[in-house]
């Protein structure tokens, strides 16, 4: 694999078991269970999952998070880049469908094509590529015609498709025409409502004039997440389902369209990432003092402090200086001062016996009390996927029941 082409160099580094990191990501497989189980019964049958993966599985972790999905029976995983599916690939125990629904480097068709990786098309130029790596290895290439519908970023155009309509055709031994497929423009807020009725239409116009030329997609789909709860139409034979099955609603909109549309007001979803660190110093603060770098936090009464040995460079972003909480001994309170490259800052003033090495929760539940994504985003104004995608490949995973 050393010649792949990447998008940028990222190695995640080989973790030593016996060691002890400055924090920890744990993935909670009882909770992805119960999403499956209950995207399967709200879908139904005949809709296929494919699980979204890419962004280092939402930051959960591909080699970690492909093999439980893998184990709750999801057999179609979709990623943006080559060498995200190569990961996905190397992380499975069996064999299922990988799906790039982005970047290829030209240079790289050959080996998606011999490695039986399914690819979006969404540029006419990428054919002949493909036709001669099929030429050279033998096998078809699987490929999703991917259209423009309006929301402008990647898709064949009419006359781009019109032209990949005609190679299709002129050359319809090195093709497997695995689906046809589109992506809206924000489905997560009604505010896009109209665009999307207008993509919908656009998509099935341009299915029945594919048919008429001749060719059919083995199947079709257009959902990610927010589309498959908001216009339960879009998810056709396949969803790709990014945020919804790590447990976490597109936007609060989407979950109240959820509940209002199935009479309830339960979360049928749980968070299955959970993000900890511990405590490393603690340290007594006279009032009036100034904490951390700078001025931006005035001690008011005497206060006691403890320092966490995690900051912006390992995932917690500055952005959440003054701002952000954490759990510790099952209690809420607030970082102090400014966040640092390898550390934070909280208050424990008034709670006992805290020493060296106590839990501290960023993500997740300790207690009675939980963290959630959705409160990281409140204060640092940041999207649920932005949060997750960012936490850093080097903090190590694990898995837990
Ligand atoms: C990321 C992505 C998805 C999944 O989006 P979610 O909102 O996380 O479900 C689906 N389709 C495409 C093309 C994507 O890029």
């Amino acid at each position: 694999m050393a010649n792949l082409h990447v998008p940028m160099i990222s190695k995640t580094q080989e973790q030593n078991q016996s060691l002890h990191y400055p924090s920890v990501i744990e993935l909670s497989k009882s909770a992805l269970e119960n999403n499956f189980r209950f995207l399967r019964e709200y879908y139904g049958e005949d809709v296929r999952i494919s699980s979204v993966v890419k962004a280092n599985a939402y930051g959960h972790g591909i080699s970690h998070f492909v093999p439980i999905a893998e184990s709750c029976g999801i057999d179609h995983f979709s990623v943006f880049s080559l060498d995200e599916a190569v990961q996905v690939r190397s992380a499975l125990r069996n064999h299922a469908d990988v799906m790039v629904m982005g970047w290829i480097d030209p240079a790289d068709y050959e080996m998606a094509v011999a490695d039986e990786y399914e690819f979006y098309v969404f540029e006419p130029e990428v054919l002949p590529l493909a036709i001669e790596a099929s030429k050279k290895t033998g096998k078809k290439a699987k490929i999703h015609l991917e259209i423009e519908t309006g929301m402008n970023r990647t898709g064949l155009t009419s006359v781009e498709l019109r032209a990949c309509v005609k190679i299709l055709k002129q050359n319809p031994d090195n093709f497997i025409i695995r689906g046809l497929c589109t992506h809206y423009a924000g489905a997560e807020s009604i505010s896009n409502y109209f665009r999307i009725q207008k993509q919908y239409k656009n998509y099935n116009r341009t299915y029945k004039w594919l048919a008429r030329q001749g060719i059919v997609p083995d199947i079709m789909h257009t959902a990610c997440s927010a589309a498959s709860v908001a216009y339960p139409k879009t998810r056709m034979d396949m969803v790709r389902v990014g945020i919804l099955q790590y447990g976490f609603w597109p936007s609060p909109e989407t979950f109240i369209y959820y509940t209002h549309g199935n009479h309830t007001n339960q979360n049928p979803l749980s968070h299955v990432i959970s993000w900890k660190s511990s405590l490393m110093s603690i340290k007594n603060v006279k009032s009036g003092e100034f904490v951390s770098y700078g001025t931006t936090y005035l001690a008011k009464q005497d206060m006691t402090i403890a320092i966490i040995p995690t900051g912006y460079s390992t995932g917690y972003s500055r952005s959440l200086s003054n701002q952000g909480r954490v759990l510790i001994h099952g209690q809420r309170v607030g970082v102090v001062g400014m966040v640092n490259m390898n550390m934070l800052i909280i208050d424990i003033t008034g709670i006992e016996e805290v020493k060296i090495g106590d839990e501290v929760v960023f993500i997740g539940d300790q207690g009675e009390q939980d963290i959630t994504v959705a409160s990281f985003v409140e204060f640092s104004d940041q999207l649920n996927y932005e949060v997750l995608a960012r936490l850093p490949q080097n903090i190590p995973r694990v898995i837990v029941e």
